[in-house]
């Protein structure tokens, strides 16, 4: 549990003026986030509760499918970014000089790092059974305009999974049940209903890849859906003569404003090719390995989490990514029993925050809801004389006694 009166992290009395949206605001009121640069942001005890809430739902849906956590390096070298090309053609990728003139580059994605690792783990066929590998790793990109807050930085929180086959028709297989433990994260994180699954432009070895996104006001993109059936479109995929659907052909359409909060990839052979990276099959034949990528923005997510579920009073987490289940305030001499009610409900699962602070019942109520935490508990002499504590949900307006 943690204790308020112990806490280094204090809010605002007013929504610092320092960003374009609301929930950027809301996230540096609160004392979840702050900004170190443009671009860059500093997570926060609250902050970082959310993310690792997030990634603890990313991480059990792609163990659940048999991936293998692992943490690769921030940097990489520029041999392996000239390997594929991507030293010079990626326009948004920072380059450091080291010791003795060498340069590095800091990762914006990692195929220059995982195609060489897996390298040594993969020679033959037998090797290729659901070999995928992600990581939860701090990306660097370049970006022209950072902007948005939390959605789109220089430095961010990213998932990153890569997937290794014998041939397409395996990378087919893994992928469709990529797609559907990508749709369990997104229902868990309470973006389910808000998050459509969307055509966007490909490779040469595949017509389309996919991209996740959630229907956000603030979104950068513009998604293209068809009123007949549904499917989603990239901006990128429509064609200069308009829109026409790539599942019905009906030119029928509306448009919605939408944050990209993940992506599916085929890769094929583009970086295995690259790094040489093959194996030997049944028949002792050297052949290709075929690959696919896939991506969440961990800290996007927080963003549009916030930016989406926000009311008058402040931040609405859902219940699962919250920082904490309860907020509990404690009015006069009753922080022992506070405490052992907060005992009582972690062992039953909860987090618990206890408000034991010198101030009054409004400050303490008002930073419940400028928090976002999904339930209110008021202990008091009053709650106390009634035999419980008072309990309130944060979309709720009546609170109601709870007996002790
Ligand atoms: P975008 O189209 O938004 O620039 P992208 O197509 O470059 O993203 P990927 O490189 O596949 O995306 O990254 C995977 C995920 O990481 C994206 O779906 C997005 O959620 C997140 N992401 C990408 N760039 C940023 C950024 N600059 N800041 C925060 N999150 C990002
Ligand atoms: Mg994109």
């Amino acid at each position: 549990m943690l204790q308020l009166s112990r806490y280094p992290f204090h809010t605002l009395k007013t929504v610092p003026q320092t960003s374009d949206n609301r929930s950027t605001g809301l996230l540096l009121q609160a004392g979840f986030v702050r900004q170190e640069m443009a671009g860059a942001y500093i997570y926060l005890h609250l902050g970082l509760r959310v993310l690792e809430n997030i990634k603890r739902i990313v991480r059990e849906e792609l163990d659940a499918i048999g991936c293998s956590e692992i943490l690769m390096t921030s940097f990489g070298t520029r041999e392996h970014w000239e390997t594929t090309g991507r030293w010079d053609t990626m326009d948004n990728l920072f380059k450091v000089e080291g010791a003795s003139g060498k340069y590095y580059a800091l990762n914006p994605t990692h195929e220059e790092i995982v195609t060489p690792l897996m390298q040594e783990f993969i020679q033959s066929y037998k090797n290729l059974d659901n070999c995928a590998v992600y990581q939860f790793q701090t990306k660097f990109r370049n970006e022209a305009r950072a902007k948005s807050g939390i959605l789109r930085g220089r430095e961010f929180l990213m998932k990153d999974l890569y997937s290794f086959h014998r041939n397409s028709e395996d990378l087919d297989i893994f992928f469709e049940e990529v797609r559907k433990a990508y749709v369990r994260i997104y229902e868990r994180l309470g973006l389910g209903e808000s998050t459509r699954y969307v055509f966007a432009s490909g490779w040469a070895f595949s017509k389309y890849s996919y991209e996740f996104q959630t229907d956000l006001g603030i979104g950068e993109d513009d998604v293209y859906v068809c009123s007949k059936c549904g499917q989603a479109h990239n901006e990128e995929i429509i064609d200069p003569t308009g829109f026409v659907c790539v599942e019905c052909t009906s030119k029928e359409h509306f448009i919605v404003q939408a944050s990209e909060v993940g992506n599916i990839f085929k890769l094929g052979t583009r970086f295995s090719n690259a790094f040489g990276l093959g194996y030997t099959d049944a028949e002792g034949k050297k052949q290709e390995v075929v690959m696919g990528c896939y991506g969440i923005g961990v800290s996007r997510l927080m963003g549009v989490i916030a930016e989406k579920f926000m009311d008058e009073k402040g931040l609405v987490w859902p219940e699962n990514v919250a920082p904490f289940s309860y907020y509990m305030i404690v009015i006069g001499d009753h922080l022992e029993e506070a405490k052992k009610l907060a005992k009582k409900l972690e062992s039953e699962g909860a987090t618990v925050l206890i408000d034991d602070r010198n101030t009054g019942f409004g400050a303490k109520a008002g930073d419940t809801d400028l928090l976002g935490i999904p339930y209110r508990i008021v202990l008091s002499d009053k709650t106390l004389a009634q035999g419980g504590y008072e309990f309130k949900g944060r979309k709720e307006s009546e609170s109601r006694i709870v007996i002790l």
